[in-house]
């Protein structure tokens, strides 16, 4: 039987700027927690670091390690003008950069040594990747083009019983933008998955 671990956060996380509920943080928890010690996990998409505090909460339990893969640099929905931009994100070269908040986030957590963070794209890094995953959780770039490419970047890295865990699926249109949910269809459809949680807008699934 693997051992059983209750989340304790060591911060305010609504003080931490991001796009996860705390049912769904408690879900990416429990799923790292089951990892294996000495297992890997990748993030895909970190922002200022919510999730990433869940998952390396769930990796430091089983003395795990968790790639944390973003760019930093936002998505489209990130960028000046668009919905979701957040003015206090620009850095002293007046980019966009959620860096400094990710960095101080996973500091304040004391996960400076569980999470490995990687400051690159998503397909980048998978094409430098070797070895095999335990999470794989993608919440990255959402239009279609992105989230096929995160999907296919890191699809063949999930070992068998590893989980791949994918936010922001949404059955219709009105609730949000339709990339995750056709990357959660087609890993289904592919017949390497079984869904085991569903979440608010989070999906985990485990490779047969
Ligand atoms: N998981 C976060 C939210 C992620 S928002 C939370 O819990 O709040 C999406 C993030 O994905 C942004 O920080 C953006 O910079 C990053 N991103 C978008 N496209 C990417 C890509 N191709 N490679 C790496 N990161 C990417
Ligand atoms: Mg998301």
């Amino acid at each position: 039987m693997p051992q059983h671990f209750e989340l304790s956060l060591p911060i305010d996380i609504d003080q931490v700027k991001g796009f996860l509920s705390h049912a769904e943080g408690e879900a990416l928890f429990r799923c790292a927690s089951e990892l294996e010690s000495g297992a890997v996990a990748v993030e895909i998409g970190s922002y200022c670091g919510k999730s990433t505090v869940y998952l390396g909460l769930g990796c430091k339990a089983t003395n795990s390690t968790l790639f944390a893969v973003d760019h930093h640099r936002g998505s489209e929905e990130h960028q000046p003008g668009e919905m979701f931009h957040d003015s206090a994100l620009i850095d002293d070269q007046g980019a966009f950069s959620t860096l400094a908040s990710f960095r101080r986030t996973i500091s304040a957590a004391g996960l400076d040594d569980t999470v490995i963070a990687v400051l690159s794209s998503s397909a980048q890094f998978a094409q430098a990747w070797r070895g095999s995953l335990g999470l794989v959780f993608i919440d990255g770039g959402h239009s279609l083009d992105a989230a096929l490419l995160d999907y296919r970047s890191w699809v063949g890295s999930i070992a068998s019983k590893g989980r791949l865990a994918i936010h922001d699926v949404y059955p219709g249109a009105e609730a949000g933008g339709q990339a995750p949910i056709t990357v959660y269809r087609l890993a289904l459809a592919s017949g390497l998955f079984k869904e085991i949680v569903a979440v608010d807008s989070l999906r985990i699934l485990e490779r047969l």
